[in-house]
């Protein structure tokens, strides 16, 4: 899945790591830390959501 370097797509990789979603953290404002980015706050949830959505629908139209 991803085409940057051979590794096991994790959670924490696609939230936290992945050079493929970069932009896409940025535009959500995903943060970082992966505390903070699975943060139990609504904010937080929402961002996270929107985030997951689009990446699905990039992936499925690549
Ligand atoms: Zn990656």
């Amino acid at each position: 899945m991803c085409g940057v370097v051979y590794t096991v797509v994790t959670v924490k990789h696609i939230i936290t790591e992945c050079q493929k979603y970069e932009d896409m953290r940025k535009k959500h404002q995903i943060s970082q830390q992966i505390g903070e980015a699975l943060g139990l706050d609504p904010q937080s949830i929402t961002k996270i959501l929107q985030f997951i959505k689009e990446i699905h629908i990039v992936y499925i139209n690549s």
